[in-house]
């Protein structure tokens, strides 16, 4: 059922999900799936958070916030844990195009096409450029070394920084890398992109997440938007419930889709984990945030075909500061033809800059610095746009900008981390279940588990955590606690 915003909620649960990403949807939808009594909640109007969309009345546009681009895993994915209809409507993008100071490159960016690429444009020799691919392949998660991404380069291209600036600089966009990471992260990450190109939804975020939330209430799945968590209640280091407006819905276990650090510090709280578990959460770095320009095109007026997803940059040479820059060097571009909405029966064209961005170069600014570096921002999307795609300018109706403190605002993610924590945040979120019983976390972390596969896939994996958990309670009491009292034996 789907409460309205004053109803109250009705428990027990067995599992409690806060937070609708594409994370806490997945682990609710499967987790309803195998019979368990599951209440979904989230603070915003609407599910999906970063797998977003607005409209604006003004120009009459729809803008998708996050649908850039996805690796094929998200089919399986979407198959086998939400509907044939979903991964129906995955298609690849037909071109991903590359502008930079350094090299124009058009790919559809598969493994076959990055090779040939590399040997002929970038004159590399065949056994370099296999030799990478085949030490991708051999990474795993659980072999990982400490090579970092910077390091896996120079090993392979030493000195060629548009060599690594090709092959780095779109995972840079996908989850916020950067040389210094371990390169276990790209590996996997590289990999999952190269294994048959970039996907993306046909349809839009609004229909995937109207048919996310269709799926999710035929299975079962309780919803409540409007409602944000401040508390998660703890006794004798075991899950009892969630405080909602006040009052406490009682529960066996919580998936915590919010941001790790506000999951640990603020819902819970740092006094039900142990000092060692502490030590190496205090470590964890949060990713970098985003800009983005969103640019709608009059209703009735056409662009031509200028690729799906375009990297460009006008900074000379490849590094982390050039693109994390406020000065806004790097963006991407992804256009949006007509048929990214084909239920639609009119024409519409958008086009959506992305850059990373530092939280801290937008957080401490004054109202009129803020509206003033937007302005900016907003400028540098029109003006490089408009070299690709002469005459734009004169036909786009609608312009709109969203900051880090934009991300921040909309899904409480510290600092508007836009792909959760480094590779450390892994570790701790995986190893929540361990401090307080029933208690766990299924949202981007660890560069890996980020992103619209990567965290889909989380909940997958941590949904079957709270299903043997739940499994070992029911075995242990004949029946499943609901969160009742706190006082029942530990399992
Ligand atoms: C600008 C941008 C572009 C991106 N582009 C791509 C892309 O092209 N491809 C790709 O794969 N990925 C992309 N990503 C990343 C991707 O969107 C995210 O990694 C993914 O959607 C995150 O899912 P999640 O499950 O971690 O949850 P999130 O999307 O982070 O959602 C968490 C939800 O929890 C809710 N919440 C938080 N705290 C509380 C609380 N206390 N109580 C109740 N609810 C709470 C929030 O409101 C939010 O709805 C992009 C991200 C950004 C910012």
């Amino acid at each position: 059922m789907l409460y309205k915003k004053r109803d109250k909620v009705q428990g027990p649960y067995d599992v409690i999900v806060i937070g609708s990403g594409l994370g806490g949807m997945t682990a609710a939808n499967k987790l309803a799936k195998n019979g368990r009594k599951v209440l979904l909640l989230e603070a915003h109007n609407k599910l999906g958070g970063l797998a977003t969309w607005f409209k604006r009345r003004q120009g009459d546009h729809i803008f998708d916030v996050s649908l850039h681009g996805f690796p094929y895993g998200m089919v399986k994915t979407c198959r086998k844990y939400w509907t044939k209809e979903i991964a129906g409507k995955i298609e690849k993008l037909e071109q991903v195009r590359f502008i930079n100071p350094q090299y124009e490159v058009s790919s559809d960016f598969t493994k076959e096409d990055f090779t040939r690429i590399l040997i002929e444009k970038f004159e590399l020799s065949p056994e370099k450029v296999h030799g990478f691919f085949d030490e991708l392949a051999s990474m795993n998660f659980y072999d990982a070394s400490d090579m970092t991404n910077g390091e896996l380069f120079e090993k392979f291209f030493p000195g060629r920084n548009d060599v690594t600036r090709f092959l780095l600089e779109p995972i840079v966009y996908a989850n916020g890398s950067t040389l210094e990471d371990p390169a276990i992260t790209y590996g996997i990450v590289f990999s999952n992109f190269m294994s048959k190109g970039v996907y993306i939804y046909k349809g839009g975020t609004d229909e995937l997440i109207g048919l996310m939330k269709e799926e999710m209430l035929s299975n079962g799945v309780d919803i409540k938007l409007h409602t944000k968590i401040d508390k998660i209640v703890v006794e004798n280091s075991r899950v009892c419930g969630v405080e909602i407006d006040g009052e406490v819905v009682s529960c066996s276990s919580v998936v915590s889709n919010a941001n790790l650090v506000n999951t640990v510090e603020k819902m819970v709280g740092e006094e039900h984990f142990s000092s060692e578990y502490l030590e190496k959460f205090k470590k964890v770095r949060l990713n970098t945030s985003s800009c983005q320009v969103y640019m709608g095109i009059k209703k009735g007026e056409k662009i031509p075909f200028v690729g799906d997803l375009i990297f460009y940059s006008e900074d000379p040479e490849f590094s982390t500061d050039n693109l994390l820059s406020d000065k806004i060097g790097s963006q991407t571009f992804s256009v949006y033809y007509p048929d990214n909405r084909p239920q639609s029966d009119v024409e519409r064209y958008t086009i959506v800059s992305s850059s990373n961005a530092r939280y801290e170069d937008w957080s401490n600014l004054s109202p009129e610095e803020y509206a003033a570096k937007k302005e900016y921002v907003t400028q540098r999307a029109l003006d490089c746009i408009e070299k690709l795609i002469p005459g734009v300018k004169d036909i786009i109706d609608y312009v709109d900008c969203a900051t880090p403190l934009t991300v921040e605002k909309y899904t409480h993610h510290r600092h508007g981390a836009s792909f959760g924590t480094k590779f450390e945040g892994l570790d701790v979120s995986m190893k929540m279940q361990e401090q307080v019983s029933g208690l766990y976390h299924a949202g981007s972390v660890g560069i890996i588990m980020s992103g619209w596969l990567g965290t889909a896939n989380y909940g997958v994996i941590q949904s079957h955590e709270v299903d043997t958990y739940l499994s070992g309670l029911e075995k242990e009491s004949g029946s499943i606690f609901k969160g009742e009292s706190c006082e029942q034996p530990s399992i």
